[in-house]
């Protein structure tokens, strides 16, 4: 579904990214850790080009996206994304976040839109919450509506960057357990987190990232029960 070669990404001097290789096959849940700023974030806004990468290739579903001819808002639509900060639109309430993009970007009528978001709001646990505005959400609230919304415009892959980091530790499950529920649905996505135990059980395939590759990559067992390499290891020791 997304295959990544020789992928670069420097910031004026500063190389964060130096030769990323990757492939997340569809229904592949994959994991990346390491240790902060070592281009994890960059990494996932690499592949949706929020960043544009400095070398390399990004296939999605064999499409080239960096070809001068590729339909970037078209493959952009397949990837959804998740912040740590959730970045919902705060004058909507939280059925509005869900169905302003199918109405305008896929075409919907208000009616689909919103039988379909009520659905997914119900999925994510807080249907009784349609009609509050963000800021009358709790921190755990407003990211299961960021997951939901992501979820309304149909992607094919979830990037998640942190969803969790900016929660308070009662609100962490609830969002996790969405995101299981997802895998278990056979969804793809690739998840940047802090949560070694959820990374651990929830995904196929760990990245670990540092210096500018991904380092070491491996089934979680192998990631977190014995990696191969040294600064893997030390990671691993140091986050338990
Ligand atoms: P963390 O775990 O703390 O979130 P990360 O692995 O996600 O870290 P990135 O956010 O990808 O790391 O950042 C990698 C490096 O690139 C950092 O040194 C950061 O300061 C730098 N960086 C990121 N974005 C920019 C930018 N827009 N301009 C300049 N430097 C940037
Ligand atoms: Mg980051």
């Amino acid at each position: 579904m997304i295959r990544v070669e020789h992928l670069s990404k420097q910031f004026g001097e500063l190389t964060v990214l130096r030769d990323v290789n990757a492939e997340i096959k569809k229904g592949e849940v994959i994991s990346i850790i390491g240790p902060s700023g070592t281009g994890k974030s960059t990494f996932l806004r690499c592949l949706n080009l929020l960043e544009m990468p400095s070398g390399g290739r990004i296939f999605i579903d064999g499409a080239d996206i960096l070809d001068k001819s590729a339909d970037v808002p078209k493959l952009r639509q397949k990837m959804g994304m998740v912040f740590q900060s959730f970045n919902l639109f705060a004058h909507l309430t939280a059925l509005e976040n869900l169905t302003i993009g199918p109405v305008k970007l896929l075409g919907r009528s208000k009616e689909q839109a919103e039988k379909k978001a009520m659905e997914l709001l119900k999925m994510v646990g807080v249907a009784e919450k349609a009609g509050s505005f963000p800021d009358e959400l709790s921190g755990g609230q407003k990211q299961r509506v960021a997951i939901a919304r992501c979820l309304a415009m149909e992607p094919e892959i979830i990037l998640f960057d942190e969803p969790t980091s900016a929660l308070d530790p009662t609100m962490v499950s609830e969002v996790l357990a969405v995101i299981r529920r997802l895998a278990k649905k056979g969804m793809t996505m690739a998840i940047v987190t802090h949560e070694m135990d959820f990374a651990r059980d929830v995904s196929n395939r760990v990245f670990y990232m540092d210096e500018g590759i991904i380092y070491e990559e491996g089934p979680p067992q192998q990631i977190f029960e014995s990696p191969q390499k040294e600064k893997t290891r030390v990671f691993i020791n140091r986050v338990r």
